[in-house]
């Protein structure tokens, strides 16, 4: 596995007084340029003119700071709320939700005060309490991307291994999950990899890893006795869609099952459309000018959300289409595993 490197790392002076910020410098020390800001909100003197350098300096970029904002966004419909641990990733999928939440600077940005963000995770659960409160690792960044360097999934993974009514689950592209296999998980955490056709990867992710490397440490997980998932999106509804997505089912149904997969565990297949903004469209065609992504307004049909900002989604019938062949096709190939939610 290509384990990501970051070209400089930048750490927000009050960061140092926290254990793990020392602990990354120690390892970033002699493999990335090392400096120090007032602010993790305030990063000036990257390099870059354009757009797209700023975008490509920023994707190199690790700051080390403390998260203050304690109140966590909600996160349907994979869980109650997310939990913010990291912002950004090094990845360059074209069609990444992050191109618009992150602004023209994309940097990775690690918080290290894990005991604030924890204890308002349990102030969370106990307004919950009896049931159990779902928190979601991965809203606004692929986690496992840094994991080699932050450690963070691990402590995430081990706090709620002693939570009795908080649920952890989180997804990435990235295959490195050496570090979580001995973490005591009590079941409490899913882990789910996104995955997509052969055509989805070539084409639009770049800087992730392999599919294949992505179903081992599905399975890797798995055997450790994690509850694992898959997330298929974004699904794009194009060409021959039908047949390039059941390969992709019946190949990861094939490695499960070489990884030696038990067919009933406790698996969830999430399913995503491909959606966009007309903000996204114009900021992915600003950083990817060559970009084919399908993103004709005309093909697709508006839809209005929740606070009054809209997006474009296929129109009825193929979505309806595409639920039933994907309902249908999972349950072919993984009859016990559950499909919580098509969108
Ligand atoms: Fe975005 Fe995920 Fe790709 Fe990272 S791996 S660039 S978070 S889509």
């Amino acid at each position: 596995l290509q384990l990501w490197m970051p070209h400089r790392v930048l750490f927000e002076e009050t960061a140092l007084e926290y254990p793990l910020a020392r602990a990354i410098r120690e390892r970033l020390r002699g493999q990335a340029e090392i400096g120090y800001i007032k602010s993790h909100n305030r990063i000036s003197g990257l390099p870059g003119n354009t757009p797209r350098q700023k975008y490509a300096e920023a994707k190199r970029t690790l700051v080390v700071g403390l998260r203050r904002t304690l109140k966590f966004e909600t996160s349907k419909p994979s869980a109650d709320y997310a939990i913010p641990l990291l912002t950004g990733c090094p990845g360059h999928c074209e069609y990444c939700y992050l191109q618009t939440t992150l602004g023209p600077r994309p940097v990775v940005r690690v918080y290290v005060n894990l005991d604030d963000i924890f204890n308002q995770a349990r102030a969370y659960m106990r307004e919950k309490a009896p049931g159990f409160t779902t928190f979601e690792g991965a809203c606004t960044s692929d986690p496992l991307a840094v994991e080699h360097i932050t450690g963070v999934m691990r402590e995430a993974v081990t706090f709620f291994g002693s939570e009795e009514l908080g649920r952890f689950r989180f997804v990435s592209k990235y295959g490195y999950v050496e570090s979580l296999l001995d973490a005591p998980h009590n079941g409490h955490t899913r882990i789910r990899f996104s995955i997509n056709t052969d055509q989805v990867l070539k084409k639009w992710e770049l800087g992730t890893h392999q599919l294949s490397a992505r179903v081992r440490a599905a399975a890797q997980l798995a055997g450790a006795g994690y509850p694992v998932g898959f997330i298929l999106g974004p699904i794009f509804l194009e060409g021959s869609w039908q047949e390039e997505y059941q390969q992709l089912l019946d190949q990861i149904h094939a490695e499960l099952a070489a990884h030696g997969v038990d067919r009933g565990h406790d698996m969830t297949f999430e399913l995503i459309t491909h959606r966009f903004t007309p903000k996204a469209k114009a900021l992915i065609e600003e950083r990817f000018p060559e970009t084919d992504l399908p993103m004709e307004p005309e093909d697709r049909r508006w839809k209005y959300g929740q606070f009054g900002y809209g997006k474009y989604i296929y129109p009825k019938d193929p979505m309806e289409e595409a639920e039933e062949f994907f309902r249908e096709a999972l349950a072919e190939h993984f009859p016990e595993a559950e499909v919580p939610y098509f969108v």
